[in-house]
């Protein structure tokens, strides 16, 4: 049995849980309950607070988490990350009051930083060799300078419109994070054939995400330039239509790809394009 940590609940909830449903794992899980079984998959579930996770894992309680990158970091255990989730992605960044006349981290030496991640902010400090004193506090970090607590912060930020209503402006990225897939160092070969077997399922899943499928009618003459503009998997798929001189060609087309490819697609004659998703994928 593998034992698995995601967060009870907050932002990382529901995409773990909806990860584990696309990898075909059933949860019978009711929302706000510690831990449960998987349906059909040797797999039990705890859910707990995103900080307590690394050290969970660390401990071998279980086996695996996801978890932020920025909690990993912060808590420093010592863990491997096995995947990018590609969720959860947030930046921890210095913001400081809009009036604030900020040139470089040196702007900030001898004044404070409000922040909940003190770790991770005094290495970037070290490395930048700036003097800025840390000031650790365990939430409602964006309201530190409004009440003259510290004369900047350091606090996750996606969109920035948190900062932007408490007056802030974000001057420094001090990591850029997403959730992952963190590891147990120790698993015994038995957990590890396990893991391999869920790796699979959510490399199937996340590389479905990054590809679609499509299909077009083109004249016979143009196949070959089509071709080479489509590997598709392995080369596309080629069926000749009822009407003479033309076929219908199948493939996969990579998303950072895609509207090039659709481009080109076009001056090749290419019809009647069809993109569908793809649910899974096995390269
Ligand atoms: P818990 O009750 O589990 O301790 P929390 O309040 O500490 O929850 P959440 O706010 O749910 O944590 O955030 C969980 C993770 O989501 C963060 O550690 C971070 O990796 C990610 N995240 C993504 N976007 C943001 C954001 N805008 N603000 C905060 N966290 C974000
Ligand atoms: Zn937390």
């Amino acid at each position: 049995m593998l034992r698995i940590a995601v967060q009870k609940s907050g932002r990382l909830y529901e995409d773990s849980v909806k990860l584990l449903k696309e990898c075909g794992i059933q949860l019978n899980n009711g929302y706000g309950q510690l831990k449960t079984k998987a349906e059909n998959f040797p797999l039990e579930v705890f859910f707990l607070r995103d900080d307590d996770i690394p050290q969970y894992v660390f401990d071998g309680v279980a086996d695996i988490g996801i978890v932020g990158e920025n909690v990993l970091l912060e808590k420093a255990k010592e863990i491997d990350i096995i995947f990018r989730l590609g969720f959860g992605k947030c930046r921890l960044s210095i913001a400081v009051p809009k009036s604030f006349v900020y040139e470089d981290l040196q702007s900030l030496n001898h004044l404070k930083i409000a922040t909940t991640y003190p770790n991770i902010l005094q290495q970037y400090l070290n490395k930048n060799n700036a003097t800025a004193e840390i000031h650790e506090i365990s939430g409602s970090v964006e309201i530190a300078p409004s009440i003259g607590l510290a004369e900047a912060v350091c606090d996750l930020v996606s969109s920035g419109s948190t900062l932007f209503t408490n007056g802030l402006k974000e001057v420094e990225v001090v990591l850029a994070s997403e959730a992952v897939l963190a590891v147990n160092k120790n698993l015994a070969s038995e957990k590890t054939d396990l893991l391999n077997k869920l790796l699979l399922r959510i490399n199937a899943v996340k590389t479905a995400k990054n590809n679609k499928y499509i299909m077009m009618n083109a004249p016979t003459h143009q196949l070959e330039n089509i071709s080479k503009l489509l590997p598709g998997m392995k080369s596309p798929t080629v069926v000749p239509l009822a009407e003479n001189g033309w076929s219908s060609v199948q493939t996969v087309v990579n998303e950072n790809e895609f509207w090039d490819v659709i481009e080109k697609l076009k001056q090749y004659e290419a019809e009647g394009i069809l993109v569908l998703p793809i649910e899974k994928m096995i390269v």
